[in-house]
C-alpha cells in the first residue's frame, strides 16, 4: 500500500485486508492501522510489518436530520460522496481539505482544515459524536460529554486510538454550488499579510498561491464566499477529469519546468471578481486524477508547517529564502493563515499563525538537507509540522511541536501503530 507521496518504505507495507463491519478486529501479533483513501502524503497511514484495515467498505449513510444538518455516516464514506448527495439539497461540508477524495475517518484522524479555518476551525469542530472500535472489541461512543478524553484523543489522533466506525458531521447550509471569488496579486509578504487581514474580515474562504522561486515572494490571494446565483451564472463543474496514466521513471518537475510554470501562473489573466462552481474552486487538483504520478517513481514530499502569529512574517520569509536558495521548490505552494478557534483534538495541527505548504520532488539527500534547514526555522519559531503531510520529521521536532503527545499516548490502543508513530514517539 502507498500514500499520496509515493515514497518508498522499507520494508514495504504489504499486509492489508478490507475491514468487515460484522467481523472482530484481527487478533494476531501484527500492529493494526486503519487506512482510509491514502490521501495522506507520508506515513501516518503506513504500517510496515503490520496490517492495514481498509475502511472503504464502511460506506453507508445511517441518518440525516434536516433540521440540524447532522449526518451520521460510516467512516469510509468519501467527502466526494457527501457532496454529490447533499449539495443538490443545499448542504455542504463545514470544513474541507483541498481534495474531496478523503474518507470521513481520515478527515477526523488528521483533524483536517480548509480555507475557512479562520472562521470555522477544523473538521473536528463540527463532529458532535462518533463510535470507536478498540482492539479489545469494545465499541465506545465518544462526544464532548461522553468519553470526552477519548473523543479529544481520537480527533487528530492519527488513527492510533482504534478504528472509527461511524461519524456524525454537522453539515452547513449553502445557497447553491456558486462561490463568489475575489482575486488579488501581491508582491512581498507584507502585502500578503495586509491583504489577508482584510480578506478574512469579509470572506469565509481565503488562501494564497505563492511563487516560491521569485526573488521577492509573490502570489495570488483568492477569497471566496458561498453565493446565491442562477444556474446560468455558474459555470458547470467539469464532468470529466483526465488522469495521469502511469508513473514516469523520473520526476517531470524540475527547476526549469517550475520556474516556467510559476511565471506563467502568476501572470495569467486574472479576473478581479468571478462567480465559479465550488468544485473547481475547492478542489483544483482533483481535476487531474493521480497528478502525484508526475513526480516519478521516487515520489515526493510535502513540507507543511505552521508558525505562530507573532513571528509569522519573519519565519515565512526565512522559510521561503531557504527554499529559493536551495533551488528546489514546487508549483503547489500554498500560504494561508490559521485562526484562533480551538480544535477539540489533543494533537490537532493548526495554531494561530501562518501555514505554508510546498511539494518537493524526492531528490534524496539534497532534499533532506533542505528540510533540516527548514526544521531549524520552524523549531526556532515555536512552530510545528503537519503529520498528515509528513514522512520524515525528526521525533524531537514532533515532541516539541505537540507537547500533549505524552498525554495522548495514554489513549493509543495497544494493538494500533503506524510508521509515523514508531518514528516520532520512539
Ligand atoms: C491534493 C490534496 C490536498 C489536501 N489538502 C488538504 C488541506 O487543505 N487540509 C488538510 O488538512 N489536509 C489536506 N490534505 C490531506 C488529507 O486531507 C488528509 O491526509 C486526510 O486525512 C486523508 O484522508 P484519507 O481518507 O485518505 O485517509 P488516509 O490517508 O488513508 O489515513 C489518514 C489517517 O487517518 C487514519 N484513519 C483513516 N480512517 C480511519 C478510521 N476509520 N478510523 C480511525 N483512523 C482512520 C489513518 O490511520 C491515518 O492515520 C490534502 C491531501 C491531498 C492529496
Amino acid at each position: 500500500m502507498q500514500s499520496w507521496g509515493n515514497l518508498p518504505y522499507d520494508p514495504p507495507c504489504r499486509q492489508r485486508r478490507l475491514f468487515d463491519r460484522a467481523a472482530p478486529l484481527p487478533t494476531g501479533e501484527a500492529p493494526l492501522l486503519a487506512y482510509g483513501n491514502g490521501r495522506s502524503y507520508g506515513d501516518v497511514c503506513i504500517n510496515s510489518g503490520g496490517e492495514l484495515l481498509q475502511t472503504r467498505g464502511l460506506d453507508r449513510y445511517l441518518a440525516f436530520d434536516d433540521a440540524t444538518g447532522i449526518l451520521r455516516a460510516e467512516a469510509g464514506v468519501l467527502l466526494d460522496d457527501i457532496i454529490r448527495v447533499f449539495l443538490p439539497r443545499g448542504w455542504f461540508l463545514p470544513v474541507t481539505p483541498g481534495t474531496r477524495f478523503v474518507t470521513l475517518g481520515g478527515a477526523l484522524a488528521n483533524d483536517v482544515h480548509g480555507k475557512n479555518h479562520h472562521v470555522a476551525g477544523t473538521f473536528g469542530c463540527h463532529v458532535p459524536r462518533f463510535e470507536l472500535l478498540r482492539s479489545d472489541g469494545g465499541r465506545i461512543e465518544c462526544s464532548p460529554t461522553e468519553n470526552a478524553e477519548l473523543f479529544a484523543a481520537t480527533i487528530g489522533g492519527l488513527g492510533l486510538t482504534g478504528l472509527v466506525t461511524w461519524i456524525e458531521l454537522r453539515l452547513r447550509r449553502v445557497p447553491g454550488p456558486a462561490i463568489a471569488v475575489e482575486n488579488r496579486r501581491f508582491h512581498g509578504l507584507a502585502e500578503f499579510f495586509a491583504l489577508n487581514i482584510e480578506a478574512e474580515k469579509t470572506h469565509e474562504h481565503v488562501v494564497a498561491w505563492i511563487d516560491c522561486l521569485a526573488r521577492e515572494p509573490r502570489g495570488i490571494l483568492m477569497a471566496g464566499n458561498h453565493a446565491a446565483a442562477s444556474a446560468a451564472a455558474v459555470p458547470p463543474a467539469p464532468t470529466f477529469s483526465p488522469a495521469v496514466p502511469f508513473t514516469p521513471p523520473l520526476s517531470l518537475v524540475n527547476r526549469a519546468s517550475l520556474a516556467a510554470f510559476n511565471a506563467a501562473y502568476f501572470h495569467k489573466p486574472l479576473p478581479a471578481r468571478a462567480t465559479v462552481h465550488c468544485l473547481p474552486y475547492f478542489y483544483p487538483l482533483d481535476n487531474l486524477l493521480y497528478w502525484n504520478r508526475i513526480y516519478g517513481r521516487r515520489g515526493f514530499y510535502q513540507y507543511q508547517c505552521a508558525v505562530p502569529q507573532a513571528v509569522q512574517q519573519d519565519a515565512t520569509a526565512a522559510l521561503l529564502a531557504a527554499i529559493r536558495e536551495s533551488g528546489q521548490g514546487s508549483f503547489l505552494a500554498v500560504l494561508k493563515t490559521l485562526g484562533d478557534m480551538a480544535s477539540p483534538g489533543m494533537l490537532s495541527y493548526p495554531l494561530p499563525g501562518a501555514n505554508l505548504a510546498l511539494d518537493f520532488p524526492n531528490g534524496g539527500a539534497h532534499t533532506l538537507e533542505l528540510f533540516k534547514r527548514l526544521d531549524a526555522i520552524v523549531r526556532d519559531a515555536g512552530g510545528r509540522l503537519y503529520p498528515a503531510k509528513d514522512a520524515r520529521m525528526p521525533g524531537d521536532l514532533f515532541r516539541q511541536g505537540y507537547p500533549q503527545w505524552r498525554k495522548f499516548s495514554q489513549y493509543v490502543d495497544p494493538k494500533f501503530s503506524s510508521n509515523f508513530w514508531r518514528r516520532v514517539a520512539g
